[in-house]
């Protein structure tokens, strides 16, 4: 049996690497770049080298883990968090595109977003998710 006959039986019914995995490796990438950054404080380099190596560990736990079931929702968990913080971050770069022709306000009643076009005076604003009417300049 050759090395990577070997490593396939040994990695066989394991999780492997998956897109959690390489998450936590980018993050404790990231956590040494920072260590650097802040090795003239010795107590936030230590804090820093303390995750890298907790990223790092759990990076491998999950690699090896046989809770095949286990380490696949964890992922699935992850890919929903990373799809909102995308959503988050394209309504930021809507919003900062559309600022000179839009004003956005949040309900007070149930903090949606609206958009309203600006320099249309004062306004009776009705919020589409919970019909909320509330005034705003514009
Ligand atoms: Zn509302």
């Amino acid at each position: 049996m050759n090395f990577r006959q070997r490593i396939a039986q040994f990695m066989y019914g394991r999780n492997g690497y998956d897109a959690f995995c390489q998450f936590l490796l980018l993050f404790a990438i990231f956590l040494i770049l920072l260590s650097w950054v802040f090795s003239g404080i010795p107590a936030l380099a230590m804090l820093m080298q303390v995750g890298e190596w907790a990223a790092l560990g759990y990076c491998i736990f999950r690699m090896m883990s046989r809770n095949v079931l286990q380490r696949q929702q964890e992922n699935a968990k992850y890919y929903e968090k990373r799809q909102a913080v995308g959503r988050w971050l394209r309504s930021l770069r809507d919003r900062w595109q559309q600022r000179k022709e839009y004003k956005f306000f949040r309900c007070p009643s149930c903090h949606a977003l609206l958009r309203v076009p600006r320099g249309k005076g004062k306004l009776l604003l009705t919020c589409r998710k919970c019909g909320n009417r509330f005034e705003r300049k514009t």
